[in-house]
């Protein structure tokens, strides 16, 4: 396919000459004179549910299981969603993994705050979801007490089944947000 061309042609695609006037060149560059319109909010979420930078931040055992999911065999990359960025400056989903103290709570809020918008959290296994068997003084029982979470995944720890389950929703939740991003 020919390179796209700002520049404007007075030919349209079935080799018909304009008046004299110029058309655009992109209707002469599409497959057989093709032309594809959509809305910008459609187009918008489907470039971010098939583009996530995660953040994981893991603290515990559900860890594992999120290497699992990760890794070749279950591959979340297929889903155009499984591509780590150890900055909060290049990440748009949060994803937080295992135990969360009052202790490393500052912290994670702090990394959180520093993700440009548009951007989403998961909570990931039982832990983060309610604080799970957890019911003591230093675990936060839920992260959604210190963050908004967008997907909850249980699970003590969750199948890696159930990760991409909730990353799917996800992404039926960023394609219906549009331009909003929330
Ligand atoms: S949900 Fe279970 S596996 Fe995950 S961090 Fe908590 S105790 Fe560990």
């Amino acid at each position: 396919m020919p390179p796209m061309s700002p520049m404007t042609t007075n030919a349209f695609p079935d080799g018909r000459q304009g008046e004299g006037t110029a058309v655009p060149s992109l209707m002469e560059q599409l497959p057989e004179g093709g032309l594809v319109a959509t809305r910008l909010d459609a187009a918008l979420g489907w470039a971010r549910k098939y583009s996530i930078f995660q953040y994981p931040f893991v603290t515990a055992c559900c860890g594992m299981e999120y290497m699992s999911a990760a890794a070749s065999h279950y591959d979340m990359d297929r889903f155009g969603a499984g591509f780590p960025r150890f900055s909060p400056r290049q990440a748009d989903l949060l994803m937080v993994v295992g135990t969360i103290s009052h202790k490393i709570a500052p912290v994670l809020r702090r990394i959180y705050d520093q993700m440009a918008a548009p951007k989403w959290v998961v909570a990931f296994g039982v832990c983060t979801c309610t604080g799970g068997f957890y019911d003591d003084y230093s675990t936060v029982q839920g992260i959604d007490t210190i963050l908004p979470v967008d997907v909850y995944i249980p699970g003590c720890p969750p199948r890696p089944e159930a990760v991409l389950h909730g990353l799917t929703l996800l992404q039926e939740k960023i394609q219906k947000q549009g331009r909003r991003g929330r």
